[in-house]
């Protein structure tokens, strides 16, 4: 689909949704209400929606639970000792890696850290971890606390790239050169594979061939990419990757999280690790002996015991993403953020001043469907009169509304909607 098709009009956004094979999985999630209608929901960069099937797969875990108290580990219909089992075969193809390369566990913060301790390994020579300046919150403090237990000034540590002057967003070789400048005291690079301010889409295959060669790992943080965009974890020969399920993996609030640990690292015992029972041996896992054996998989990185409640939350959601094929909503989804963009386009187009300044890239291999609006006039009061007609989008200071239309149940019909309350609140 080129955007010099694409039309500006309500029957021109409904031919699209006509079209879309999609279309038929928006009616598997709860649309939330506003004023007693369905709101246009474009925060399942946030938060996803619930699946219509969630509450059924909980709910069987409870009966189970109801039913067979402990024994449930073993007779629950999917048994609890072995759930997070079910996970890595369909993980593994939203992100494009080998199911041993892949566990589902924890929470993303969580995940980062266990990672960081065994692929942030600093010597006197090699100590600086290169990121992405304004990465999540979260993770800058991951970063800096990372750098503290090892005696470290955060300082001295963290290299940030940012982007070039006047530019909103970092540019490829702006990473590039900061590896090369730093490369020989570099441990790690670790950037999110989709920024959560702008959007933009890094090149992790590029990022991730230049660390190497600069001798350092390199991580990356999908909280905003799995489920979003096309992932070739195994492929990219990316060290790590962890990522949240509640985004657009729609598993509900603080739902069970994912990792990455490629293959080539399964069975390096140089690669140290917090250890815990869950990520021991299964044989001889209740034999509860001292020594610590892995599973030679990304399971072996588990601490914990599975938490069987949020996980039946996420597989009712990761049935829906087999079903639709991550490779179609992919497509999707950039279609509705080219069409988003181009309606933004038209708007702009209307006032003698630019009033919407896009600060995602408009390349189509550097963006998901999360496009960033810097509102240059009135940003707060559009964005309040959103809300109070049923948009609900999210804003974050100084002055950005991020908007992701989501190919699961987002309709082209929505971004026209959008356009049109935008538009009018401007000319007021
Ligand atoms: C959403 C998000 C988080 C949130 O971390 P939790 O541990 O799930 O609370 C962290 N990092 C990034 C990049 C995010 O987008």
């Amino acid at each position: 689909m080129e955007s010099n098709i694409f039309k500006n009009t309500q029957a021109f956004a409904q031919q699209l949704d006509a079209e879309d094979a999609l279309r038929h999985f928006r009616e598997r999630f709860y649309i939330p209400l506003v004023n007693g209608k369905e709101c246009i929901y474009f925060t399942g960069n946030s938060l996803g929606l619930q699946p219509k099937t969630t509450q059924d797969y909980v709910l069987n875990e409870l009966e189970d639970w109801a039913n067979y108290g402990v024994e449930g580990h073993f007779h629950a219909r999917t048994p609890w000792v072995s759930y997070h089992e079910i996970f890595p075969e369909i993980v593994a193809e939203i992100v494009g890696a080998l199911p041993e390369e892949i566990v589902v566990m924890n929470q993303l913060t969580v995940n980062l850290h266990l990672l960081m301790i065994s692929f942030y390994k600093p010597t006197q020579q090699r100590y600086k971890i290169i990121c992405e300046a304004k990465a999540f919150p979260s993770d800058q403090y991951a970063f800096q606390s990372q750098a503290l237990l090892h005696g470290l000034n955060p300082a001295d540590v963290i290299i940030e790239v940012s982007p070039k002057e006047g530019r909103s967003y970092i540019e490829t070789t702006d990473i590039l050169e900061a590896i090369q400048q730093h490369g020989n005291e570099t441990a790690l690079v670790i950037f999110g594979g989709v920024n959560y301010y702008s959007g933009q889409v890094f090149d992790m295959p590029t990022i991730c061939k230049a660390a190497h060669a600069a001798g350092a790992f390199c991580g990356f943080d999908l909280a905003h990419a799995a489920g979003n965009i096309a992932l070739e974890l195994h492929d990219w020969q990316v060290d790590f990757a962890c990522w949240c399920s509640y985004k657009y993996l729609n598993s509900g609030p603080g739902g069970v999280a994912g990792a990455f640990i490629h293959e080539k690292h399964l069975s390096n015992t140089s690669i140290t690790r917090l250890a815990g029972w869950w990520g021991h041996d299964k044989e001889s896992r209740f034999k509860m002996d001292k020594t610590f054996q892995p599973i030679p998989t990304a399971e072996g990185w588990q601490l914990s015991n599975a938490p069987v409640l949020s996980m039946a939350a996420h597989k009712a959601s990761l049935d829906v993403f087999k079903e639709a094929g991550i490779h179609h909503l992919v497509q999707k989804g950039k279609q509705l953020s080219a069409y988003l963009l181009f309606v933004l386009n038209e708007i702009n187009a209307t006032f003698s001043e630019k009033i919407i300044e896009v600060i995602t890239p408009y390349n189509e291999n550097e963006r998901g469907c999360q496009v960033s609006l810097l509102m240059l006039k009135d940003g707060r009061k559009i964005f309040d009169a959103l809300m109070q007609q049923g948009v609900i989008a999210d804003w974050r200071e100084p002055n950005v509304i991020r908007i992701a239309p989501v190919p699961l149940y987002n309709r082209f019909e929505d971004i026209y909607q959008f356009g049109q309350i935008i538009k009018k609140e401007c000319t007021q």
